[in-house]
């Protein structure tokens, strides 16, 4: 094992969020981030395999330059290195487009031996970025991990859900690994890492700087549009407020229990 990639994305620390009415995109600029809780899962993965094995582990995120915080939680976890694939261009981007724009990151790094996820990011939801990237790279992948194990021979046995229960899976890496919550539990970092971390450049790569095509990037390369957000209407379940004395309540629920044939 030499090299692990791990994706990482930054989510909004609330869910007071404001949505771009033209664009329908989640408005991330000036809103307050957090690392999405899954990423914090793979970035400790990453680093307990590199604590065995010695490999390097690099974080990688696409999105606008306050992710950058992210990153640096990253290295304080234990990460080597932080890159961030961050323009105007590739602003806007649905699953396709940010899985294309990871891949082309992860091929400017060199490749890797294997590629972390989280299982979903907890804002958008969708669950498709690390499978979609596995695709773009041609590479095997295992999804909804709970246990890795690296073996001597170059592959990786893996448990994972699915929708039948659990399986246990091998994988011959390189490989792209999501994984889920119950992995491990992810460390605090400690104040000294914090703040070496604060110090830390992060390296910044743009479109060109990753060779990516122009039309498979951002808006222009996204394949789904979101049409109209909205917060579906709270069902009417018949709640009816009783008010009065505990004994006139009584009374009130055993005639509506009893009008609706359960008493
Ligand atoms: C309201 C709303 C609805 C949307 N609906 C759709 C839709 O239906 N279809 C669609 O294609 N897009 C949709 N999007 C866009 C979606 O937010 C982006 O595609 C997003 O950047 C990636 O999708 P995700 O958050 O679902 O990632 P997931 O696929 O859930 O993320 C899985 C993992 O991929 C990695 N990852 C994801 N994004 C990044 C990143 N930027 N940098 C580094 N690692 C990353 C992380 O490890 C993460 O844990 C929607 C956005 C909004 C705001």
């Amino acid at each position: 094992m030499n090299t692990i990639v791990v994706c990482v994305k930054q989510v909004p620390a609330t869910n007071d969020v404001k949505i771009d009415p033209v664009t329908k995109n989640l408005v991330r600029e000036s809103v307050e981030g957090i690392m999405n809780p899954y990423d914090k899962n793979a970035v400790e993965e990453a680093v307990r395999i590199k604590e065995r094995t010695g490999c390097n582990v690099i974080a990688l995120s696409m999105g606008p330059p306050q992710y950058k915080e992210s990153l640096r939680e990253a290295i304080a976890m234990g990460c080597d290195d932080a890159i961030l694939l961050s323009s105007r261009a590739l602003g806007g981007a649905d699953t396709l487009a940010t899985a294309y724009t990871l891949s082309k990151g992860i091929e400017k790094i060199g490749g890797a031996d294997l590629i972390l996820f989280g299982r979903h990011a907890v804002d958008a939801d969708t669950g498709q970025v690390g499978p979609i990237t596995a695709e773009f790279l041609g590479l095997p992948q295992a999804t909804f991990v709970t246990r890795l194990e690296l073996e001597d021979d170059g592959w990786l046995t893996a448990d994972r859900l699915s929708p039948a229960g659990a399986e246990t899976v091998r994988v011959k890496l390189p490989a792209v690994v999501t994984v889920t919550g119950e992995i491990n539990t992810p460390r605090y970092a400690v104040p000294i890492r914090i703040m070496k971390a604060a110090r830390r450049d992060i390296l910044v790569y743009n479109e060109q700087d990753l060779g990516c095509d122009p039309e498979r990037i951002g808006i222009k390369g996204s394949r789904t549009v979101v049409t109209s957000v909205f917060t579906p209407p709270k069902p009417d379940r018949g709640t009816v407020m009783i008010e009065g004395s505990a004994e006139e309540a009584a009374r009130r629920v055993a005639g509506i229990l009893s009008d609706a044939g359960v008493l």
